[in-house]
Protein backbone atom coordinates (compact mmCIF):
# COMPACT_ATOMS: atom_id res chain seq x y z
CA UNK A 1 0.00 0.00 0.00
CA UNK A 2 0.99 3.72 -0.08
CA UNK A 3 -0.12 4.65 2.48
CA UNK A 4 1.05 4.83 6.32
CA UNK A 5 4.14 2.52 7.06
CA UNK A 6 5.43 -0.04 4.93
CA UNK A 7 6.90 -2.48 6.66
CA UNK A 8 9.16 -4.59 3.97
CA UNK A 9 12.01 -2.13 3.50
CA UNK A 10 10.68 -0.03 6.70
CA UNK A 11 9.81 3.28 4.56
CA UNK A 12 6.81 5.38 5.41
CA UNK A 13 4.88 6.48 2.32
CA UNK A 14 3.15 9.61 1.63
CA UNK A 15 -0.50 9.31 2.12
CA UNK A 16 -1.12 12.17 -0.62
CA UNK A 17 -1.88 11.43 -4.35
CA UNK A 18 0.69 11.05 -6.60
CA UNK A 19 1.17 13.91 -8.56
CA UNK A 20 2.10 13.21 -12.12
CA UNK A 21 4.70 15.90 -13.21
CA UNK A 22 4.03 18.45 -16.39
CA UNK A 23 5.46 16.79 -19.50
CA UNK A 24 7.48 20.11 -19.95
CA UNK A 25 11.36 20.43 -19.61
CA UNK A 26 11.44 23.33 -17.29
CA UNK A 27 9.65 25.80 -14.84
CA UNK A 28 9.78 28.73 -17.08
CA UNK A 29 7.38 26.37 -19.34
CA UNK A 30 4.90 25.67 -16.56
CA UNK A 31 5.05 29.47 -15.20
CA UNK A 32 4.41 30.41 -19.02
CA UNK A 33 1.13 28.35 -19.10
CA UNK A 34 -0.15 29.77 -15.42
CA UNK A 35 0.44 33.28 -16.80
CA UNK A 36 -1.39 33.02 -19.78
CA UNK A 37 -4.73 31.00 -18.11
CA UNK A 38 -4.57 33.82 -15.33
CA UNK A 39 -3.45 36.72 -18.28
CA UNK A 40 -5.87 39.42 -16.46
CA UNK A 41 -5.36 38.75 -12.64
CA UNK A 42 -2.44 40.62 -10.36
CA UNK A 43 0.14 38.56 -9.80
CA UNK A 44 2.38 41.54 -7.87
CA UNK A 45 1.73 44.59 -5.31
CA UNK A 46 4.50 46.29 -4.59
CA UNK A 47 3.02 47.07 -0.75
CA UNK A 48 5.14 50.16 -0.63
CA UNK A 49 3.98 51.92 -3.82
CA UNK A 50 1.06 50.54 -4.83
CA UNK A 51 2.21 49.63 -8.20
CA UNK A 52 0.48 46.21 -9.40
CA UNK A 53 1.95 43.67 -12.39
CA UNK A 54 -0.53 41.19 -13.75
CA UNK A 55 -0.05 37.66 -15.03
CA UNK A 56 -0.04 39.00 -18.97
CA UNK A 57 2.95 42.03 -17.88
CA UNK A 58 4.49 39.61 -15.85
CA UNK A 59 5.39 37.25 -18.28
CA UNK A 60 6.34 40.01 -21.09
CA UNK A 61 8.61 41.10 -18.48
CA UNK A 62 10.00 37.87 -18.05
CA UNK A 63 10.29 37.58 -21.78
CA UNK A 64 12.11 41.10 -21.99
CA UNK A 65 14.58 40.97 -19.67
CA UNK A 66 15.27 37.26 -21.20
CA UNK A 67 16.21 38.48 -24.13
CA UNK A 68 18.15 41.36 -23.03
CA UNK A 69 19.96 39.42 -20.89
CA UNK A 70 20.88 36.60 -23.32
CA UNK A 71 21.56 39.11 -26.41
CA UNK A 72 22.65 42.51 -24.78
CA UNK A 73 24.52 40.97 -21.92
CA UNK A 74 25.32 37.60 -23.29
CA UNK A 75 23.96 35.23 -20.23
CA UNK A 76 24.24 31.70 -21.55
CA UNK A 77 23.08 28.40 -20.15
CA UNK A 78 25.02 27.30 -17.00
CA UNK A 79 26.05 30.79 -16.21
CA UNK A 80 25.34 31.90 -12.32
CA UNK A 81 23.61 35.34 -11.86
CA UNK A 82 23.70 36.43 -7.76
CA UNK A 83 20.45 37.95 -6.36
CA UNK A 84 21.62 40.30 -3.72
CA UNK A 85 18.05 42.17 -3.67
CA UNK A 86 15.64 43.06 -0.36
CA UNK A 87 12.36 41.45 -1.59
CA UNK A 88 10.44 42.74 -4.96
CA UNK A 89 8.73 41.41 -7.87
CA UNK A 90 11.98 41.81 -9.92
CA UNK A 91 13.23 39.10 -7.85
CA UNK A 92 10.52 36.50 -9.56
CA UNK A 93 11.02 38.20 -12.94
CA UNK A 94 14.81 37.98 -12.87
CA UNK A 95 14.71 34.02 -11.63
CA UNK A 96 12.43 32.81 -14.14
CA UNK A 97 14.20 35.15 -17.45
CA UNK A 98 17.44 33.49 -15.68
CA UNK A 99 16.06 30.31 -15.58
CA UNK A 100 14.39 30.38 -19.35
CA UNK A 101 18.00 30.44 -20.46
CA UNK A 102 19.25 27.58 -18.56
CA UNK A 103 21.33 30.31 -16.09
CA UNK A 104 21.48 29.70 -12.37
CA UNK A 105 19.91 31.57 -9.80
CA UNK A 106 22.07 31.79 -6.38
CA UNK A 107 20.86 34.49 -3.80
CA UNK A 108 22.72 35.91 -0.88
CA UNK A 109 20.99 37.66 2.21
CA UNK A 110 20.65 41.24 2.45
CA UNK A 111 22.07 41.36 5.78
CA UNK A 112 25.45 39.36 5.02
CA UNK A 113 28.61 41.47 4.79
CA UNK A 114 30.84 42.41 2.22
CA UNK A 115 32.81 39.75 3.50
CA UNK A 116 30.55 36.92 3.84
CA UNK A 117 29.25 37.78 -0.13
CA UNK A 118 32.77 37.96 -1.11
CA UNK A 119 33.00 34.24 0.33
CA UNK A 120 30.07 33.04 -1.26
CA UNK A 121 30.89 35.09 -4.85
CA UNK A 122 34.00 32.99 -4.94
CA UNK A 123 32.38 29.71 -4.39
CA UNK A 124 29.88 30.11 -6.64
CA UNK A 125 31.30 32.29 -9.22
CA UNK A 126 28.47 34.09 -10.36
CA UNK A 127 29.13 36.06 -14.08
CA UNK A 128 26.40 38.69 -13.11
CA UNK A 129 24.55 40.49 -9.89
CA UNK A 130 21.43 41.74 -9.86
CA UNK A 131 20.98 44.08 -7.10
CA UNK A 132 19.96 47.75 -6.18
CA UNK A 133 21.79 50.84 -6.19
CA UNK A 134 21.67 51.00 -1.66
CA UNK A 135 23.51 47.10 -2.27
CA UNK A 136 25.43 47.59 -4.64
CA UNK A 137 28.43 48.68 -2.78
CA UNK A 138 28.52 45.32 -0.97
CA UNK A 139 29.60 43.54 -4.07
CA UNK A 140 33.41 42.91 -5.15
CA UNK A 141 34.62 45.19 -7.65
CA UNK A 142 35.20 42.68 -10.55
CA UNK A 143 31.69 41.71 -11.22
CA UNK A 144 28.70 42.99 -13.27
CA UNK A 145 25.81 44.79 -12.31
CA UNK A 146 22.51 44.51 -13.43
CA UNK A 147 20.06 47.34 -11.19
CA UNK A 148 16.89 46.40 -10.20
CA UNK A 149 15.72 50.46 -11.13
CA UNK A 150 17.64 53.57 -12.06
CA UNK A 151 18.23 55.58 -9.89
CA UNK A 152 21.37 57.76 -8.71
CA UNK A 153 24.39 55.76 -8.87
CA UNK A 154 27.95 56.89 -8.11
CA UNK A 155 30.40 57.74 -11.33
CA UNK A 156 32.56 54.75 -10.08
CA UNK A 157 29.90 52.04 -10.13
CA UNK A 158 28.41 52.90 -13.25
CA UNK A 159 31.02 51.27 -15.34
CA UNK A 160 29.81 47.97 -13.49
CA UNK A 161 26.50 48.47 -14.32
CA UNK A 162 25.58 46.46 -17.60
CA UNK A 163 21.74 47.00 -17.69
CA UNK A 164 18.90 48.09 -15.40
CA UNK A 165 15.69 45.71 -15.52
CA UNK A 166 13.16 48.54 -15.09
CA UNK A 167 14.52 49.94 -18.64
CA UNK A 168 14.78 45.94 -19.58
CA UNK A 169 11.43 45.27 -19.29
CA UNK A 170 9.93 48.17 -21.19
CA UNK A 171 12.09 47.08 -24.73
CA UNK A 172 10.71 45.98 -27.84
CA UNK A 173 10.86 42.44 -28.43
CA UNK A 174 13.12 41.54 -31.60
CA UNK A 175 10.79 38.64 -32.66
CA UNK A 176 14.17 36.93 -32.52
CA UNK A 177 14.64 33.68 -30.71
CA UNK A 178 18.21 32.34 -30.37
CA UNK A 179 17.86 30.12 -27.26
CA UNK A 180 19.36 27.08 -25.87
CA UNK A 181 17.05 24.32 -24.53
CA UNK A 182 16.89 23.62 -21.17
CA UNK A 183 16.10 19.78 -19.65
CA UNK A 184 14.72 19.29 -16.55
CA UNK A 185 18.47 18.08 -15.01
CA UNK A 186 19.92 21.31 -15.41
CA UNK A 187 20.52 23.43 -12.38
CA UNK A 188 18.05 26.13 -11.77
CA UNK A 189 18.98 27.35 -8.72
CA UNK A 190 21.81 27.01 -6.40
CA UNK A 191 20.59 28.71 -2.48
CA UNK A 192 23.20 28.32 0.39
CA UNK A 193 22.77 26.49 3.52
CA UNK A 194 25.28 24.86 6.26
CA UNK A 195 23.22 21.86 5.49
CA UNK A 196 23.94 19.15 8.81
CA UNK A 197 27.79 20.30 9.60
CA UNK A 198 30.46 23.08 8.25
CA UNK A 199 30.40 26.25 6.53
CA UNK A 200 27.63 27.39 3.81
CA UNK A 201 27.28 25.47 0.31
CA UNK A 202 25.67 25.96 -2.21
CA UNK A 203 22.36 23.49 -2.54
CA UNK A 204 22.18 22.06 -6.27
CA UNK A 205 18.47 21.93 -7.67
CA UNK A 206 17.51 21.27 -10.82
CA UNK A 207 14.40 22.26 -12.95
CA UNK A 208 12.86 19.00 -12.63
CA UNK A 209 13.10 19.79 -8.32
CA UNK A 210 11.45 22.81 -8.79
CA UNK A 211 8.73 21.81 -10.93
CA UNK A 212 7.71 18.78 -8.88
CA UNK A 213 7.79 20.92 -6.04
CA UNK A 214 5.06 23.44 -8.35
CA UNK A 215 3.28 20.35 -9.34
CA UNK A 216 2.62 19.92 -5.57
CA UNK A 217 1.30 23.69 -4.75
CA UNK A 218 -0.87 23.77 -7.94
CA UNK A 219 -2.35 20.41 -6.62
CA UNK A 220 -2.84 21.50 -3.28
CA UNK A 221 -4.58 24.55 -4.10
CA UNK A 222 -7.04 26.00 -1.66
CA UNK A 223 -9.03 28.90 -1.62
CA UNK A 224 -7.18 30.25 1.13
CA UNK A 225 -3.79 31.08 -1.42
CA UNK A 226 -5.69 33.46 -3.32
CA UNK A 227 -4.28 36.73 -1.66
CA UNK A 228 -0.66 36.45 0.02
CA UNK A 229 1.01 38.75 1.75
CA UNK A 230 4.96 37.97 1.21
CA UNK A 231 6.97 38.96 4.26
CA UNK A 232 9.48 36.30 4.57
CA UNK A 233 12.84 36.70 2.23
CA UNK A 234 12.94 35.41 -0.86
CA UNK A 235 16.81 34.63 -0.79
CA UNK A 236 15.73 31.91 0.94
CA UNK A 237 14.12 28.54 -0.22
CA UNK A 238 10.77 29.08 1.50
CA UNK A 239 10.03 32.83 0.07
CA UNK A 240 11.97 31.96 -3.06
CA UNK A 241 10.00 28.97 -4.27
CA UNK A 242 6.52 29.82 -2.91
CA UNK A 243 7.25 33.79 -3.97
CA UNK A 244 8.83 33.43 -7.22
CA UNK A 245 7.43 30.09 -8.40
CA UNK A 246 4.28 28.53 -6.66
CA UNK A 247 1.99 31.94 -6.55
CA UNK A 248 2.92 32.33 -10.26
CA UNK A 249 1.88 28.36 -11.05
CA UNK A 250 -1.25 29.25 -9.15
CA UNK A 251 -2.16 32.76 -10.37
CA UNK A 252 -2.05 33.92 -6.92
CA UNK A 253 -1.89 37.38 -5.73
CA UNK A 254 1.46 38.44 -3.83
CA UNK A 255 1.65 41.67 -2.03
CA UNK A 256 5.30 42.07 -1.32
CA UNK A 257 6.52 43.89 1.09
CA UNK A 258 10.87 44.71 0.82
CA UNK A 259 11.39 43.53 4.51
CA UNK A 260 9.18 42.50 7.44
CA UNK A 261 7.67 44.76 9.32
CA UNK A 262 4.63 44.20 11.49
CA UNK A 263 2.52 47.19 11.48
CA UNK A 264 3.28 47.24 7.33
CA UNK A 265 2.28 43.72 7.34
CA UNK A 266 -1.01 44.37 8.98
CA UNK A 267 -1.56 47.07 7.16
CA UNK A 268 -1.06 45.09 4.10
CA UNK A 269 -3.63 42.49 5.30
CA UNK A 270 -6.35 45.32 6.09
CA UNK A 271 -6.18 46.91 3.07
CA UNK A 272 -5.73 43.79 0.12
CA UNK A 273 -7.84 41.67 2.05
CA UNK A 274 -5.50 39.09 2.30
CA UNK A 275 -5.94 35.60 3.21
CA UNK A 276 -3.03 34.09 4.01
CA UNK A 277 0.42 34.40 5.74
CA UNK A 278 3.47 32.91 5.87
CA UNK A 279 5.63 33.59 8.59
CA UNK A 280 8.50 32.75 10.79
CA UNK A 281 7.43 31.28 14.28
CA UNK A 282 8.59 34.84 16.46
CA UNK A 283 6.25 36.27 14.52
CA UNK A 284 3.52 34.25 15.71
CA UNK A 285 5.06 35.32 19.37
CA UNK A 286 5.18 39.61 18.36
CA UNK A 287 1.13 39.15 17.57
CA UNK A 288 -0.16 37.23 20.16
CA UNK A 289 1.67 39.56 22.63
CA UNK A 290 0.56 42.59 21.26
CA UNK A 291 -2.95 41.06 20.26
CA UNK A 292 -4.79 43.82 21.77
CA UNK A 293 -3.11 46.53 20.10
CA UNK A 294 -3.17 44.35 16.93
CA UNK A 295 -6.92 43.88 17.22
CA UNK A 296 -7.81 47.00 18.05
CA UNK A 297 -5.83 48.88 15.05
CA UNK A 298 -6.47 46.42 12.22
CA UNK A 299 -9.25 44.85 10.17
CA UNK A 300 -7.76 41.40 9.86
CA UNK A 301 -11.02 39.39 9.30
CA UNK A 302 -9.97 38.27 5.58
CA UNK A 303 -7.09 36.47 6.85
CA UNK A 304 -7.66 32.43 6.93
CA UNK A 305 -4.21 30.52 7.36
CA UNK A 306 -0.94 31.31 8.42
CA UNK A 307 1.60 28.89 8.06
CA UNK A 308 4.41 28.94 9.45
CA UNK A 309 7.65 27.23 9.01
CA UNK A 310 11.46 27.03 8.82
CA UNK A 311 12.06 26.72 12.81
CA UNK A 312 10.25 24.75 15.81
CA UNK A 313 6.33 26.20 16.36
CA UNK A 314 5.54 25.15 19.80
CA UNK A 315 1.70 23.70 21.01
CA UNK A 316 2.22 26.91 23.52
CA UNK A 317 2.74 29.84 21.23
CA UNK A 318 -0.07 27.91 18.34
CA UNK A 319 -2.71 27.99 21.83
CA UNK A 320 -2.05 31.18 22.56
CA UNK A 321 -2.39 32.93 19.26
CA UNK A 322 -5.49 30.84 18.31
CA UNK A 323 -6.72 32.60 21.62
CA UNK A 324 -6.58 35.98 19.74
CA UNK A 325 -7.02 34.93 16.53
CA UNK A 326 -9.50 32.07 17.08
CA UNK A 327 -10.65 32.12 12.68
CA UNK A 328 -7.42 31.93 11.78
CA UNK A 329 -6.02 27.90 11.05
CA UNK A 330 -2.17 28.02 12.48
CA UNK A 331 -0.60 25.41 9.98
CA UNK A 332 3.03 24.26 9.93
CA UNK A 333 5.27 23.44 6.68
CA UNK A 334 8.67 21.34 7.12
CA UNK A 335 11.85 21.38 4.74
CA UNK A 336 15.06 22.27 3.53
CA UNK A 337 16.64 23.63 1.28
CA UNK A 338 18.28 20.69 0.34
CA UNK A 339 14.66 18.98 -0.31
CA UNK A 340 13.16 21.92 -2.12
CA UNK A 341 9.86 22.72 -0.29
CA UNK A 342 9.73 18.34 0.30
CA UNK A 343 8.97 17.71 3.64
CA UNK A 344 5.89 17.63 5.29
CA UNK A 345 3.24 20.44 5.75
CA UNK A 346 -0.44 20.19 7.29
CA UNK A 347 -4.29 20.53 5.72
CA UNK A 348 -6.36 23.01 7.39
CA UNK A 349 -8.48 19.85 8.44
CA UNK A 350 -5.68 19.32 10.87
CA UNK A 351 -4.95 22.89 12.06
CA UNK A 352 -5.84 21.74 15.64
CA UNK A 353 -3.38 18.98 15.85
CA UNK A 354 -0.50 20.76 17.38
CA UNK A 355 2.91 19.95 17.68
CA UNK A 356 3.00 18.12 14.37
CA UNK A 357 4.54 19.68 10.82
CA UNK A 358 1.82 17.50 8.96
CA UNK A 359 2.52 14.26 6.91
CA UNK A 360 4.55 14.03 4.30
CA UNK A 361 3.97 16.28 0.54
CA UNK A 362 3.15 14.37 -2.44
CA UNK A 363 5.40 11.90 -3.53
CA UNK A 364 7.99 11.97 -0.96
CA UNK A 365 9.10 9.21 1.20
CA UNK A 366 10.70 8.77 4.73
CA UNK A 367 13.05 7.22 6.82
CA UNK A 368 13.54 7.28 10.44
CA UNK A 369 16.67 6.20 11.50
CA UNK A 370 18.30 5.37 15.18
CA UNK A 371 21.79 8.18 14.41
CA UNK A 372 23.87 5.68 16.49
CA UNK A 373 22.75 1.82 15.04
CA UNK A 374 21.52 2.77 11.87
CA UNK A 375 18.95 0.81 12.54
CA UNK A 376 14.98 1.60 10.89
CA UNK A 377 12.77 2.75 13.30
CA UNK A 378 8.94 2.13 12.93
CA UNK A 379 6.12 4.69 13.80
CA UNK A 380 6.00 6.49 17.06
CA UNK A 381 10.36 5.28 17.63
CA UNK A 382 12.38 8.69 16.84
CA UNK A 383 15.54 8.94 15.05
CA UNK A 384 17.07 10.91 12.42
CA UNK A 385 14.75 11.82 9.53
CA UNK A 386 15.67 10.73 5.66
CA UNK A 387 13.85 11.91 2.50
CA UNK A 388 13.58 10.63 -0.74
CA UNK A 389 11.99 12.17 -3.16
CA UNK A 390 11.77 13.96 -7.04
CA UNK A 391 11.81 17.56 -5.10
CA UNK A 392 15.34 16.59 -3.51
CA UNK A 393 18.49 17.83 -4.75
CA UNK A 394 21.50 16.53 -5.91
CA UNK A 395 23.91 17.70 -3.88
CA UNK A 396 26.25 20.40 -3.10
CA UNK A 397 28.20 22.50 -5.42
CA UNK A 398 31.74 21.49 -5.46
CA UNK A 399 31.77 20.11 -2.34
CA UNK A 400 32.23 15.88 -2.68
CA UNK A 401 32.95 15.38 0.60
CA UNK A 402 29.64 17.47 2.39
CA UNK A 403 27.33 15.52 -0.47
CA UNK A 404 28.39 11.84 0.35
CA UNK A 405 27.56 12.98 3.97
CA UNK A 406 23.97 14.43 3.55
CA UNK A 407 22.90 12.21 0.17
CA UNK A 408 23.40 8.67 0.61
CA UNK A 409 24.03 6.54 -2.81
CA UNK A 410 20.20 5.49 -2.59
CA UNK A 411 19.16 9.19 -3.28
CA UNK A 412 18.42 9.56 0.69
CA UNK A 413 18.90 12.83 1.95
CA UNK A 414 19.69 12.75 5.56
CA UNK A 415 18.03 15.74 7.03
CA UNK A 416 20.09 15.96 10.10
CA UNK A 417 16.21 16.21 12.35
CA UNK A 418 15.36 14.30 15.05
CA UNK A 419 11.43 12.70 14.43
CA UNK A 420 8.64 10.70 14.42
CA UNK A 421 6.41 9.07 12.20
CA UNK A 422 2.94 8.63 14.11
CA UNK A 423 0.58 6.02 13.54
CA UNK A 424 -1.34 8.02 10.86
CA UNK A 425 1.12 9.33 9.11
CA UNK A 426 1.74 12.68 10.96
CA UNK A 427 5.54 13.68 11.37
CA UNK A 428 6.80 15.28 14.69
CA UNK A 429 9.94 17.53 14.63
CA UNK A 430 11.77 16.52 18.19
CA UNK A 431 15.31 18.44 18.04
CA UNK A 432 18.04 18.88 15.82
CA UNK A 433 20.36 16.40 15.46
CA UNK A 434 22.75 18.93 13.41
CA UNK A 435 24.63 22.03 14.53
CA UNK A 436 22.52 24.45 12.68
CA UNK A 437 21.10 27.03 14.66
CA UNK A 438 18.21 29.05 13.80
CA UNK A 439 17.77 32.53 15.00
CA UNK A 440 14.49 33.78 13.84
CA UNK A 441 14.27 31.30 11.33
CA UNK A 442 17.61 32.68 9.50
CA UNK A 443 20.32 29.74 9.24
CA UNK A 444 23.65 30.66 11.75
CA UNK A 445 26.49 27.59 11.15
CA UNK A 446 28.49 27.43 14.12
CA UNK A 447 31.25 26.42 12.68
CA UNK A 448 31.71 29.55 10.83
CA UNK A 449 32.35 31.99 14.16
CA UNK A 450 34.25 28.57 15.47
CA UNK A 451 36.45 29.85 12.75
CA UNK A 452 36.51 33.39 14.11
CA UNK A 453 36.95 32.42 17.67
CA UNK A 454 40.11 30.87 17.31
CA UNK A 455 41.43 34.14 15.06
CA UNK A 456 41.69 35.59 18.66
CA UNK A 457 44.59 35.66 20.45
CA UNK A 458 43.18 34.81 23.32
CA UNK A 459 40.95 32.14 22.59
CA UNK A 460 42.58 28.67 22.62
CA UNK A 461 39.49 26.86 21.48
CA UNK A 462 36.08 27.41 21.03
CA UNK A 463 32.97 25.47 20.20
CA UNK A 464 29.37 27.23 19.50
CA UNK A 465 25.86 25.99 20.44
CA UNK A 466 22.04 27.20 20.48
CA UNK A 467 20.96 29.12 23.41
CA UNK A 468 16.67 28.89 23.89
CA UNK A 469 14.92 31.79 23.64
CA UNK A 470 11.16 32.63 23.69
CA UNK A 471 11.12 34.98 20.30
CA UNK A 472 13.82 34.36 18.39
CA UNK A 473 13.72 30.54 19.01
CA UNK A 474 17.13 29.82 19.41
CA UNK A 475 20.96 32.02 19.24
CA UNK A 476 24.75 31.03 19.49
CA UNK A 477 25.98 31.09 22.25
CA UNK A 478 30.09 29.95 22.61
CA UNK A 479 32.19 27.97 25.12
CA UNK A 480 35.42 29.29 25.09
CA UNK A 481 38.27 28.14 26.16
CA UNK A 482 41.20 31.07 27.19
CA UNK A 483 44.80 30.66 26.45
CA UNK A 484 46.75 30.52 30.55
CA UNK A 485 46.80 33.74 32.36
CA UNK A 486 43.89 35.48 29.81
CA UNK A 487 40.99 37.27 31.06
CA UNK A 488 39.38 37.90 28.45
CA UNK A 489 35.59 38.74 29.30
CA UNK A 490 32.14 38.00 28.01
CA UNK A 491 31.29 41.30 26.17
CA UNK A 492 35.05 41.08 24.54
CA UNK A 493 34.34 37.71 23.15
CA UNK A 494 30.46 38.88 22.30
CA UNK A 495 31.81 42.23 20.46
CA UNK A 496 35.30 40.67 18.82
CA UNK A 497 32.17 38.44 16.68
CA UNK A 498 30.22 41.62 16.20
CA UNK A 499 33.68 43.80 14.95
CA UNK A 500 34.40 40.39 12.92
CA UNK A 501 31.61 41.48 11.02
CA UNK A 502 29.41 39.14 10.70
CA UNK A 503 25.32 39.68 9.68
CA UNK A 504 23.99 40.91 12.94
CA UNK A 505 21.28 37.76 13.04
CA UNK A 506 24.76 35.68 13.35
CA UNK A 507 26.21 38.03 16.83
CA UNK A 508 27.13 35.75 19.70
CA UNK A 509 24.64 36.46 22.45
CA UNK A 510 26.31 34.88 25.09
CA UNK A 511 29.46 33.19 26.56
CA UNK A 512 30.78 31.01 28.82
CA UNK A 513 34.25 29.97 30.20
CA UNK A 514 35.42 26.32 30.18
CA UNK A 515 38.51 24.37 31.02
CA UNK A 516 38.71 22.38 27.45
CA UNK A 517 35.99 21.86 24.72
CA UNK A 518 34.51 18.29 25.16
CA UNK A 519 35.28 15.83 21.70
CA UNK A 520 35.63 12.80 20.14
CA UNK A 521 38.51 11.09 19.76
CA UNK A 522 38.70 12.33 15.85
CA UNK A 523 38.57 15.56 17.46
CA UNK A 524 34.94 16.77 16.82
CA UNK A 525 33.14 19.43 19.42
CA UNK A 526 30.73 16.84 21.47
CA UNK A 527 27.96 20.05 21.14
CA UNK A 528 25.42 17.67 22.59
CA UNK A 529 27.74 17.64 25.80
CA UNK A 530 27.66 21.56 25.88
CA UNK A 531 24.06 22.05 25.12
CA UNK A 532 23.83 19.61 28.25
CA UNK A 533 25.49 21.90 30.52
CA UNK A 534 24.15 24.32 33.04
CA UNK A 535 24.93 27.72 30.92
CA UNK A 536 23.50 26.58 28.17
CA UNK A 537 20.21 26.26 29.76
CA UNK A 538 17.55 29.30 30.53
P1 LIG B 1 16.54 25.76 5.91
O1 LIG B 1 17.41 24.97 5.00
O2 LIG B 1 17.11 27.10 6.25
O3 LIG B 1 15.14 25.84 5.43
O4 LIG B 1 16.52 24.98 7.29
C1 LIG B 1 15.94 23.71 7.40
C2 LIG B 1 15.86 23.30 8.83
O5 LIG B 1 14.97 24.16 9.56
C3 LIG B 1 15.30 21.92 9.05
O6 LIG B 1 16.26 20.92 8.85
C4 LIG B 1 14.81 21.99 10.48
O7 LIG B 1 15.88 21.81 11.39
C5 LIG B 1 14.31 23.42 10.57
N1 LIG B 1 12.87 23.46 10.31
C6 LIG B 1 12.25 23.81 9.17
N2 LIG B 1 10.93 23.78 9.31
C7 LIG B 1 10.67 23.36 10.56
C8 LIG B 1 9.48 23.11 11.32
N3 LIG B 1 8.26 23.29 10.81
N4 LIG B 1 9.63 22.66 12.60
C9 LIG B 1 10.85 22.47 13.13
N5 LIG B 1 12.00 22.71 12.47
C10 LIG B 1 11.92 23.15 11.21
Amino acid sequence: SRSGFCKENSTFYSKRNPISLPASPSLHVTTFISCQTHSGTTAFIDAATGQRLSFSDLWRAVDRVAECLHRDVGLRRGDVILILSPNSFYIPIVCLAVMSLGAVVTTANTLSTVGEISKQIADSNPTLAFTTVQLAHKLPAGISIVLTEEEHVEPSRVVRVVGVLSEMMKKEPSGQRVRDRVNQEDTAVMLYSSGTTGASKGVISSHRNLTSYVAKMVAKESLEDKILICTVPMFHTFGLLMFAMATVALGSTVVILRRFDLSDMLAAVEKYRATALILAPPVLVVMTNEGDIIKAKYDLSSLKKVTCGGAPLSKEVTEGFLKIYPTVHVLQAYALTESNGGGAYMDMVDSRRYGTVGTLTPDVEARVVDPNTGRFMGTNQTGELWLKGPSISKGYFKNQEATSETFNLEGWLKTGDLCYIDDEGFLYVVDRLKELIKYKGYQVAPAELEALLITHPDILDAAVIPFPDKEAGQYPMAYVTRTLGSNLSEKQVIDFISKQQVAPYKKIRKVAFINSIPKTASGKILRKDLIKLPSSKL
